[in-house]
């Protein structure tokens, strides 16, 4: 018998057909998986979930089933992060198989495969295989629930005001003093409590909601800056800009306008733009930074490292700061792999004639690393997790002293 998948030990099998369904949990028990039970179409199956104590590894899904389908199944199973690894199964022909794994993949849900019927122990064994070879490395499978929303929601929360900005310094390398604050958006939800960006600015980009959001953010923004000030500290503040902010003509004359009515020096406000945005349409892209750049605005690189930019391409554009992405930071007192990228940057961004930060610093290993390097500025946890606008006070008055002596 071959050996049991560690990470997939458990199965039900969800088909219409009493013999397909008998002969795929024998398939399963051959390949050593344990079968904790058959469910005959998508209803029946979330019920016999509900029985359960937890949710099995591994559902086998058949596409084709009376009252509730496979595809709805999914769906339903996505809405309620109920995060067991998919193996579609189905009689369907390729296309259709492969549309639907992109489609669990969207999701969100954890696929093995889709497989044409009948299952077999060879095929069965293999996608298991491929599965694990995938999945081991990053991590074991964790059920972790993922806060689903809708764009409905979003406008929602738009409409209502629920998204807050919180903000995380940025401090100088050589004497520990802050030097301004990140903006980043945190969706307040009156029931779901809080929600980080990664779980709605997709989706905000894609519908285009993320202009609202933008200003929302840069109102909150200026709001914040006035208090500061009125408390004698002079910040710059770094606002988040998508891809398609890039591309969208009104947006720099609004942003323009609101510092303006603000009584704010653009010279104190940086867009962080990645190298990836920029590049997708280095035309239209160009024309937006070069006019905010015109007005004042810093503009900085963020994410740098992760896209594929060459400094001939960055060069063309006018920024002022470069960001070195977290994968790169974290960790680099220890990898001279990473050190040695890390330096790549810190080069780069002086030859550019940049100002430049590096992101997640965790360690005072890793902060002493940069400052030796000669990088400007850290950005990370050492200092300060992001926190509310009327936390940085009293948060500078407390730890202020202790990144000094860093
Ligand atoms: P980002 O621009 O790269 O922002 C840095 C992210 O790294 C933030 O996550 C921050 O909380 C996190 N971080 C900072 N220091 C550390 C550290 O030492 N260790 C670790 N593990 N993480 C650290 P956050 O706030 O969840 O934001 C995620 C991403 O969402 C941001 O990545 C940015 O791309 C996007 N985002 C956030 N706010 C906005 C916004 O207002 N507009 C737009 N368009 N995107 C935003
Ligand atoms: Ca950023
Ligand atoms: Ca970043």
């Amino acid at each position: 018998m071959p050996t049991p998948h560690p990470q997939l030990k458990t199965v039900i099998v969800v088909d219409d057909s009493k013999i397909q369904n008998q002969h795929a949990a024998e398939v399963c028990q051959d390949c050593g998986l344990q079968v904790l039970g058959v469910a005959y179409d998508g209803l029946h199956a979330l019920e016999l979930l509900k029985s359960m104590p937890s949710l099995p590894d591994l559902m086998i899904v058949d596409l084709d089933m009376p009252v509730m389908d496979g595809i709805s199944l999914i769906q339903k199973l996505a809405e309620t992060n109920q995060y067991s690894a998919l193996l579609i199964l189905s009689a369907r022909e390729i296309a259709l198989l492969s549309s639907v794994k992109t489609m669990v993949k969207a999701y969100g849900l954890p696929v093995v495969d889709a497989l044409q019927k009948p299952l077999n122990s060879d095929e069965l064994n293999a996608a298991l295989t491929r599965y694990r070879q995938r999945v081991i490395p990053k991590a074991p499978l964790v059920h972790q629930p993922k806060v689903v929303v809708t764009v409905a929601d979003i406008v929602h929360a738009i409409v209502n005001k629920e998204f807050v900005a919180y903000f995380q310094p940025k401090i100088f390398l050589k004497n520990g003093m802050i030097k301004g604050v990140e903006a980043l958006v945190r969706w307040q939800h009156p029931e779901k409590g809080m929600i980080y960006p990664d779980d709605f600015i997709p989706m905000a980009e894609e519908h285009g909601l993320i202009h609202d959001i933008t200003l929302q953010m840069l109102e909150y923004t200026l709001h914040w800056l006035d208090y500061w000030a009125s408390y004698g500290l002079t910040l710059t503040v770094a606002i988040n800009l998508s891809a398609g902010a890039l591309t969208d003509l009104s947006l720099v004359e609004q942003i323009s306008s609101m510092v303006e009515k603000a009584g704010v020096s653009p010279k104190q406000i940086t867009l962080e733009i990645t190298e990836t945005a920029v590049m997708a349409d280095v035309a239209l892209s160009l024309t937006t930074l070069a006019r905010l750049r015109l007005k004042g605005f810093g503009l900085s690189i963020d994410d740098y490292g992760t896209g594929f930019s060459s400094m001939q391409q960055l060069s063309r554009i006018p920024f002022t700061e470069l960001k070195i992405d977290r994968s790169f930071v974290d960790g680099a007192s220890e990898s001279l792999q990473l050190e040695h990228m890390v330096n790549i940057a810190i080069d780069t961004a002086r030859t550019m004639g940049l100002s430049c930060v590096a992101e997640g610093v965790e360690t005072p290993a890793d902060w002493q690393l940069l400052k030796d390097l000669g990088c400007d500025i850290a950005q990370g946890y050492l200092a300060a997790k992001p926190m509310p606008g009327e936390a940085l006070i009293p948060w500078i008055k407390s730890e202020g002293k202790r990144l000094r002596d860093l």
